[in-house]
């Protein structure tokens, strides 16, 4: 499709706690609010309105953590890749102010969640390091530090002797660090929250892609292939896969979101003595590239990683080299490591790389653009959009409003974008 196809022989896929497939919508029926989408924000947005005593129905294409939330590395990072906070405050205002308190807050609240609704998904709140990949990128590490900090974020900037104490690598130069954030096993995070759903009465039908849906008398109905559902409110959580099964559904919001892949791998278990010596503190990891350079251990001792491809043709195979000698680079006492797991999945760009939280028409809300970092952001997010349909007003809720906007030339840009970008990134990257 974009860049390549969707692989999924995901690490996360082998070792989750399996699933039960909930049944395919095949009926004629009627629901107070349709979630479209079973990813972190569906299922959250589900959860939510379900703990106030809602009915909800949630209608996923293919099976709950289909999309980037079964798929994604599982940092829980709080805050965004681009959109600083000085810069969404200047944009939303008060808004803007209370959406940097969620995203500030939206590790930890994560973590709350799975703790409360007892989710099994190997999460450690172990921290997020933010290392400069160059002595000159210390000052952006430094005004992203400052600029948190001043917000109540209890981040703070590590010096270069620090920072190779928490990586066991003398290959960067200090940065920031964040102890509310930390990693996951998505996958067992996105079914954990599908049964805590299922447990407070949410009906869920997988196998259910949405169509299409339009207003009659005043309701939404939504259109699926073997039934149709009639509800008051909708919220749309189909993010950078929005167009990925049907260009009928909500054309705009597609077209505003680049979707590009990303690729994950996991390297076989590293001995004892390796993994006592790199990230000792078993924090998750991503540092200032451009053409990101990111890592985590899982709980079986697996370092969790990825990268970028201009092409996805052979990426599996191409990548392994390419990511393995940067490991290397890092942590000599790795040798070239062998990767068990190669799979990706699409994350959703926007131009601006702000994300969007829109309401598209009466009771029908949506967002999207998490431009990498959304792992938080969608947990956070269902919550305020749940208390949004449940119809308390916008103006006490960490939801800046702001219409989609649809790229122009967006099928030529989807497919141009990863190999012009890039190579632009890795030009960036290289200079102060
Ligand atoms: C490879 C990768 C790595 C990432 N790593 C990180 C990370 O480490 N940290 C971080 O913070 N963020 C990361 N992200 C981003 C993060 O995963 C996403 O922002 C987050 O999971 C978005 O959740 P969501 O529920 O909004 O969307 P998704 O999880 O994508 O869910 C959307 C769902 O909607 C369904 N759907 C689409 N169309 C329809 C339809 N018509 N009818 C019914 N259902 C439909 C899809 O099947 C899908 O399951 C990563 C993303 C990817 C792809």
């Amino acid at each position: 499709m974009i860049s390549g196809q969707q692989i999924s022989a995901s690490l996360w896929a082998d070792v989750s706690p399996p699933r039960e497939a909930a049944a395919q919508l095949q009926a004629r029926t009627e629901t107070d609010i349709a979630v479209i989408g079973g990813g972190f924000s569906g299922l959250s947005t589900a959860l939510h309105l379900a703990r106030s005593g809602h009915q909800v129905m949630l209608l996923e294409a293919m099976e709950v953590g289909f999309g980037g939330s079964g798929r994604n590395n599982g940092q829980v990072i709080p805050t965004m890749t681009a959109a600083e906070p000085d810069a969404i405050e200047d944009r939303f205002g008060e808004a803007g102010e209370r959406f940097v308190g969620l995203i500030r807050d939206s590790a930890s609240y994560l973590f709350d969640t799975a703790r409360e609704e007892n989710i099994d998904c190997e999460a450690e709140q172990t921290g997020w390091f933010q290392p400069a990949h160059r002595e000159s990128r210390l000052a952006l590490s430094r005004k992203r530090v400052e600029a948190w900090a001043k917000r109540g974020a209890p981040c703070r900037l590590l010096d270069r002797a620090e920072c190779e104490e928490v990586l066991g690598s003398d290959l960067w130069h200090g940065g920031m660090y964040n102890p509310t954030g930390g990693h996951i096993n998505p996958l067992a995070l996105a079914r954990g929250l599908a049964a805590a759903c299922e447990k407070r009465g949410v009906t869920i039908h997988e196998k259910t892609p949405v169509t299409s849906m339009e207003r009659r008398d005043g309701k939404w109905c939504l259109r699926t292939p073997n039934g149709e559902v009639t509800a008051r409110a909708v919220m749309l959580a189909s993010n950078a896969y929005t167009g990925h099964f049907t260009s009928a559904l909500a054309p705009k919001i597609a077209r505003s979101v680049v979707p590009v892949l990303s690729w994950q791998m996991a390297t076989a278990p590293l001995t004892d003595e390796q993994r006592k010596t790199i990230v000792p503190g078993r924090e998750a990891v991503s540092d200032t590239h451009g053409d990101l350079r990111f890592f985590r251990f899982d709980k079986r001792n697996r370092l969790v990683t990825g990268g970028a491809l201009a092409c996805g043709l052979n990426g599996a195979e191409r990548l392994k080299p390419l990511v393995g000698r940067r490991l290397q680079e890092a942590f000599p006492v790795l040798g070239m490591p062998k990767f068990d797991f190669v799979w990706n999945g699409y994350i959703g760009m926007t131009e601006d790389r702000f994300p969007f939280i829109s309401q598209l028409g009466p009771d029908f809300w949506c967002w999207a653009g998490c431009n990498g970092r959304g792992v938080g952001l969608s947990v956070s997010l269902g919550r305020e959009l749940a208390a949004a349909i449940a119809g308390q007003p916008v103006s006490d809720l960490a939801l800046p409003l702001s219409d989609p906007k649809p790229i122009p030339l967006h099928s030529l840009i989807k497919t141009v974008a990863p190999p012009v970008m890039l190579p632009l990134y890795r030009w960036r990257d290289g200079r102060d």
